[in-house]
């Protein structure tokens, strides 16, 4: 956390002495990213790939976007029935005719 987003904030009847300083941010970081990076993202993000700060953004777009939301989910499931012995290999059209869905709809969006 930068020391310039910390300010004091004095208490009220503040007396002389040694008082424990409160800290806030003096300014909301900055989380919104677009859909579009979420689902650049989405796989590095379900692997743990990505650094603290985009793993943050990405944590809470998921919490406010029910479109990528769904996306997140329905791959997770995919991540568990792979890790899974009964999974079977999806067929490579169907990855192939998923990511061109996918670009439709980001193309509708945008
Ligand atoms: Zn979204």
């Amino acid at each position: 956390m930068k020391l310039s987003r910390l300010i004091r904030i004095p208490s009220v009847g503040e007396s002389v002495g040694p008082l424990p300083v409160v800290a806030i941010l003096a300014e909301p970081i900055q989380l919104e990213i677009s859909c579009r990076q979420v689902w650049k993202e989405i796989s590095n993000y379900c692997d743990g790939e990505v650094n603290e700060e985009l793993r943050q953004r990405i944590a809470m777009h998921l919490d406010n976007c029910k479109h990528c939301r769904a996306v997140y989910d329905g791959l997770r499931n995919t991540v568990t029935l792979v890790a899974d012995d009964h999974a079977l290999e999806l067929p490579s059209e169907l990855s192939t005719r998923l990511h061109a869905k996918l670009r439709e709809y980001l193309a509708r969006k945008s």
